[in-house]
């Protein structure tokens, strides 16, 4: 009986967690930019009015609208990133294939992968391949094809080409992960310019390790440097090929208790990216081979072949580590994403509510200073009226007595 898939519904899956904190926080930047504008245009009105808002602070405030433009930009755009690393012919193309559920990368014998293979969710209808510095849609009909077409250019070690998977068929990559893969890190490889140019952003890195062989140094190097680079990176472990240990059943036990103390050493003391109980969590015994034909034949797309022994337990732990996986990737890119848009969103917000309390602050000020002005004016205006009628009074006073003066005078004349 095949173990029925990890069809993690849409909303209990872990990686919910960073698809529902980049709508919120795309939500938040479309309201600060909806306020931004709002306030840009309040100030050309203000503007209008002499000495209550200077070109300074207009200025200062459109800069915002920049900035925040393309923070929702960069964040419209922002995903989680895991990258594959390990020998050549472990079985990093097998692993992704297999969490991706449908052949997309080449494997096998006679394909290596020579050059980093980035694959991400696109809209279109169909697949498409993109190559380093160029925006040409090539066409991928099949996996021999994208084989034939990676051997047929002739890239370096280091180049990446993308390949564009349609997001409605498969969940993860609608979901935001990105899936790189990389060349085996026995190809002499430039690993300073391996992780310059593709894991400073990724969030999680899986070393596929053969569980027919232990950690070899150049495996171990290569995170050696990586640890240099970054603070605490995430790193899983898979002991690919255990079904290689069902024809060794006795030693079974031993070998796997073995790699699992070598691999906890390595992320504990070596590397000292965890602690021995995180890094049990972290190391897996699998066979992406058997997973990526148990999945593609329950999608019946090839027929179902012969299980070995231990399968369904190989299948679990591989579930298991899709899981882990998952909670991983999307706690850690919310963080490493996000905290820093946050902060820049709380920064801007605050920036633009002093200059906003400054202005009103001015405006107060401006207003105090007219009312006085208008008091001032007042009191002039109510001393004048004042005077005016002390001095009406007192000229109708002397014309009174200048009328009864004349009277008298008259009247005294008239006698006479
Ligand atoms: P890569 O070079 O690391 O990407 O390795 P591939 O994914 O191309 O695998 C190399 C070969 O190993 C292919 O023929 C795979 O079918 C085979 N392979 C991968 N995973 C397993 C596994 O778990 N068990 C067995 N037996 N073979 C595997």
């Amino acid at each position: 009986n095949l173990p029925i898939a990890a069809t993690n519904g849409i909303d209990n899956s872990p990686l919910q967690i960073f698809v529902k904190a980049k709508k919120k926080i795309n939500d938040i930047f479309g309201e600060i930019e909806d306020y931004v504008k709002d306030t840009v245009d309040y100030m050309h009105e203000v503007q209008k009015e002499d000495h209550i808002v200077s070109q300074e602070i207009v200025r200062q405030i459109e800069e915002f609208v920049h900035k925040v433009h393309s923070i929702r930009e960069v964040l419209a755009r922002d995903h989680m990133k895991v990258a594959f690393f390990g020998r050549t012919s472990n079985g990093k193309s097998s692993v992704i294939n297999a969490m991706l559920r449908d052949k997309i990368l080449p494997s096998g014998i006679g394909h290596t992968t020579n050059c980093f293979l980035q694959v991400e969710g696109s809209t279109t209808e169909d697949p498409y391949l993109t190559l380093e510095g160029s925006n040409e849609q090539r066409a991928v009909e099949s996996v021999g094809q994208l084989a034939h077409a990676l051997c047929e250019e002739k890239l370096s070690e280091s180049e990446m080409v993308r390949v564009h998977w349609p997001k409605n068929r498969c969940l993860l990559l609608r979901d935001d992960v990105v899936f790189v893969d990389s060349p085996g890190v026995d190809v002499t490889p430039n690993l300073d310019e391996w992780i310059d140019k593709h894991c400073l952003d990724a969030d999680v890195f899986v070393l596929v390790a053969n569980a027919e062989s232990t950690l070899m140094v150049t495996e171990k190097n290569f995170f050696h440097k990586v640890s240099t680079k970054l603070s605490k990176p995430n790193i899983f472990i898979l002991n690919n090929r255990w079904d290689a240990s069902a024809s060794e059943p006795e030693y079974l036990d031993q070998v796997r208790r073995q790699h699992q103390e070598r691999a906890i050493d390595f992320l504990v003391k070596e590397l000292g990216v965890c602690t021995p109980k995180e890094a049990e969590e972290r190391i897996f015994f699998i066979s992406a081979k058997e997973v990526l034909q148990a999945r593609l034949a329950e999608q019946g797309h090839t027929a179902l072949t012969p299980l070995t022994d231990g399968f369904q337990t190989r299948y679990f732990e591989f579930q298991d580590f899709e899981r882990k996986f998952e909670e991983c990737i999307s706690k850690s890119a919310v963080k490493t994403k996000f905290e820093q848009h946050s902060q820049r969103g709380k920064f801007i917000a605050n920036n633009l509510k002093e200059l906003l309390e400054d202005l009103y602050n001015e405006a107060s000020k401006l207003k105090e200073e007219k009312l006085y002005q208008r008091k001032e004016l007042t009191d002039k205006i109510n001393y004048t009226e004042q005077q005016l009628m002390i001095i009406t009074q007192e000229m109708k006073k002397k014309i009174q007595n200048m009328v009864e003066d004349v009277e008298q005078r008259v009247s005294k004349a008239l006698t006479e």
